[in-house]
């Protein structure tokens, strides 16, 4: 009996490497409020300019854009917004398919199905935990075809469009390889850099490298605007076609009302982008103090046999929003015990994301063989990353 309720050695010794690391009990990411949050919020309040235009978006999206090095930002309501305009803007139409990576938040996938077309699930990359591309390039070679300029599925038929790229939990993908096998299959690549924030790939920020990128301003993301998210491109037609879409599409005119195409109410209200700004200012800071972190989880988690802390790849700067650790395969199975061993410690600590194949919408999506994400699935960890840590 005893036995039973005794953690096995392995989850005692996360439990004490965690202990260590944090001396604190924590929740897996929260935000911090440390500079002029108030003052600019306050502002939108005492002017009120609170909702759909105002001074903050603007000055939000010059930012985002100087920061990223992108030459346009186009702000949005949140990140799943912005990755449904991306796609449109990128000629997404129903009946296509587009490839979305298998392990990945469903966000992704369900931007894709808002425009009717069909998540093509693929396999991850251990080295990144992101688009695995030598893999994705095999099985574009066996499964695809290319007429005319364009990609189709062999066995569905259906026009194969763009490639969803997501920098998991803030590491970069491999951007230079994805980019040759999208350009050799006529796909358009698209950055779901939600998540990265702040992550740099051989130097360039993550979201620029693909035709269109997307961040996310969620709460538990690295910088929040309570919600929010953009889209960075960097031609000039595309970021003007989004932003009439994202604005209900009104043709612009003093007082009349008409609208030319299909358009969202996808805009950022001016006091979320008041939130942003002051948020953005503090990134560096964030950055900083989140990569301290990681490189303590690092060296206290080098001890521990059976399992080992995930670090950025090596052509990366990671901004390690959410800290993992990966069990190695013959430990998987104490994976569950580790994560309640974690909770009831007070660490706040959660698998990575059931796959989108397991998912009742995304079932019967073509998909490719996902051994490497079932096999991340069953063994990672994501352990409490609070840039305040
Ligand atoms: C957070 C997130 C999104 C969606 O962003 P929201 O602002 O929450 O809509 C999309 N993709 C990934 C990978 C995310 O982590």
């Amino acid at each position: 009996m005893m036995a039973k309720t005794t953690p096995a050695p392995l989850a005692l010794q996360v439990c004490d490497v965690l202990d260590k690391t944090l001396s604190r009990k924590a929740l897996l990411h929260e935000p911090s409020f440390t500079g002029h949050e108030w003052e600019y919020v306050k502002e939108c309040l005492d002017t009120g300019w609170v909702s759909s235009a105002g001074k903050f978006v603007d000055r939000f999206e010059s930012e985002i854009a100087a920061y990223t090095g992108s030459a346009h930002a186009v702000a949005c309501v949140n990140g799943t917004s912005a990755l449904h305009i991306a796609l449109r803007a990128a000629g997404v139409e129903a009946g296509d398919e587009v490839l979305v990576p298998d392990l990945t938040f469903v966000a992704t996938a369900n931007a894709v199905a808002y425009c009717g077309a069909l998540p093509h699930l693929v396999d991850s990359d251990e080295k990144t935990l992101g688009v695995d591309p030598v893999k994705l390039k095999k099985h574009l070679q066996e499964s695809s075809k290319i007429k005319s300029g364009a990609l189709f599925n062999r066995r569905t038929g259906a026009k194969i469009k763009a490639l969803v790229a997501v920098h998991t939990f803030g590491h970069p993908v491999d951007l230079d390889a994805l980019q040759r096998v999208c350009e050799e299959f006529h796909l358009i690549l698209i950055e779901d850099a939600a998540e990265s924030l702040g992550s740099f790939y051989k130097g360039r920020h993550t979201g620029t490298t693909g035709r269109f990128g997307i961040l996310s301003f969620n709460g538990n993301k690295i910088v929040t605007a309570g919600g929010g998210g953009a889209v960075l491109c960097r031609d000039a037609t595309d970021a003007q076609r989004i932003k009439h879409r994202t604005t209900t599409a009104k043709a612009p005119h003093a007082w009349n009302f008409y609208h030319d195409e299909l358009g969202y109410n996808y805009r950022l209200p001016n006091i979320n982008a008041a939130l942003g700004c002051a948020q953005l200012e503090q990134l560096p800071v964030f950055l900083e103090k989140k990569r301290a972190l990681a490189a303590r989880y690092r060296e206290n988690f080098l001890k521990l046999q059976g399992l080992y802390f995930f670090e950025e790849p090596p052509f990366a700067k990671s901004n390690y929003w959410l800290n993992a650790f990966l069990l190695n395969p013959e430990n998987s199975s104490q994976r569950n015990e580790i994560l309640s061993a974690l909770n009831q410690k007070g660490f706040m600590a959660r698998p990575a994301w059931v796959l989108m194949h397991k998912l009742p919408m995304y079932g019967a999506c073509p998909r490719m063989d996902v051994s490497t994400a079932e096999s991340l699935e069953a063994r990672l960890i994501n352990i409490p990353s609070s840039s305040f840590l």
